[in-house]
């Protein structure tokens, strides 16, 4: 498979014009080619521009909000409520920062609520900046039915990512991001893609059969990780991001979507913690960082987060290579729609 060198400068480009060319307004645009960039920059492939088909096929079909206008409600003062206007979710995110932020800070804890959005990237982009600021972060969305319930058989969870931040003084946060599936459905997508077979235990057949085929698991149904510890995990998610904040629980988001290719609407819950109110004002930053000296000292441990900040490092030099059917495709998408 062949593939295309691009800068930073042109994945966001790339992304902006094709977004742009269906229908996003340029805040929009913008706040999605960034999370777009910033995953190619991370090496975080499978939320970059690969996607960018599913964004434009949602924007098409009329079921994703281009020109999305999310506004903020403060229900309690430590609750707040972001509607996401029918967009895709970094807009919001975008808004939803320093409000969180300032009443994390006020008073030591604070709760966001996003609701009336479609969440098609990454979740370590929403807790690293919310650590960057100083503050502990964890979000979580709930998705499309594609996981099976330890002793089940048929898709029923979403992929339901959990992500949480540690901020660390002057050094990148401690972030870890990950779904509650034993893989997620995008990675098994590129599997499929680049014709690489699955670890074991990722998911099964359309006839509940154990596979490492990614294509036969794409017709059947993923795991969850670690078995009924995973699928408890991805059971709170479900309660945050739906019960919690009365959005869909996954299995409602699937009745209502059009199923065109992108994400159905849905909910993500994000908490905001300031370790500067919790008791160690003076403390808690050194505490932490001897707990991380005596961590990286073991064989073997890297700190999750890792693998990504050593690409960031490399990609404003090296670049990033994308498959050449890919460039094409999103050229393609940037053209006029035909009428
Ligand atoms: P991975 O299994 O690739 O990685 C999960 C986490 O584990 C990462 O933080 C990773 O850090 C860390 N990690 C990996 N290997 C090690 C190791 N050896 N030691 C310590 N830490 C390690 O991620 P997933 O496949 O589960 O998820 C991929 C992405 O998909 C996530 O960003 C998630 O948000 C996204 N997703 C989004 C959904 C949505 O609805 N929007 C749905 C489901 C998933 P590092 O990155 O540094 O390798």
């Amino acid at each position: 498979m062949s593939d295309i060198a691009l800068t930073l400068d042109e994945v966001e480009d790339l992304a902006r014009r094709c977004l742009f060319a269906n229908g996003c307004n340029a805040a929009n645009a913008d706040a999605i080619s960034a999370t777009v960039t910033a995953a190619e920059r991370d090496g975080a492939h499978s939320h970059g521009l690969f996607r960018m088909p599913g964004y434009v096929a949602s924007l098409r079909s009329g079921k994703v909000n281009g020109k999305a206008d999310p506004k903020a409600e403060t229900l309690s003062p430590g609750v707040v409520r972001m509607d996401g206007d029918g967009g895709y979710a970094p807009l919001a995110h975008e808004r939803s920062r320093p409000l969180i932020a300032e009443r994390a800070r006020a008073q030591g804890v604070a709760a966001l609520a996003l609701v009336n959005i479609h969440h098609f990237s990454a979740l370590w982009v929403e807790v690293e900046a919310l650590a960057r600021d100083g503050l502990a972060a964890f979000a979580c969305t709930a998705y499309t039915p594609s996981v099976a319930p330890a002793g089940a058989r048929q898709p029923f969870f979403g992929t339901n990512p959990v992500a949480f931040g540690w901020p660390r003084g002057n050094r990148p946060p401690l972030v870890f991001d990950q779904a509650t599936a034993a893989m997620a459905r995008g990675e098994v997508m590129i599997a499929a893609r680049d014709g690489h077979d699955l670890p074991p235990g990722v998911g099964l057949d359309a006839a509940g059969q154990p596979t490492t085929d990614p294509n036969e698991v794409l017709k059947g149904v993923l795991l969850p990780f670690g078995g009924y510890k995973g699928s408890s995990i991805a059971m709170m998610v479900e309660l945050l991001c739906a019960g919690l904040i009365g959005e869909g629980f996954s299995f409602e988001a699937a009745e209502y979507d059009t199923k065109d290719g992108g994400p159905p609407r849905g909910g993500e819950f994000m908490l905001a913690m300031d370790p500067a109110r919790f008791g160690d004002p003076g403390g808690w930053l050194a505490h932490a960082e001897g707990f991380f000296a005596g961590l990286a000292a073991l064989d073997g441990t890297r700190l999750p987060g890792d693998r990504r900040y050593a690409n960031r490092e490399r990609t404003p030099t090296a670049g990033v290579r994308i498959p050449q059917s890919l460039h094409d495709k999103i050229l393609e998408l940037s053209e006029p729609a035909p009428s």
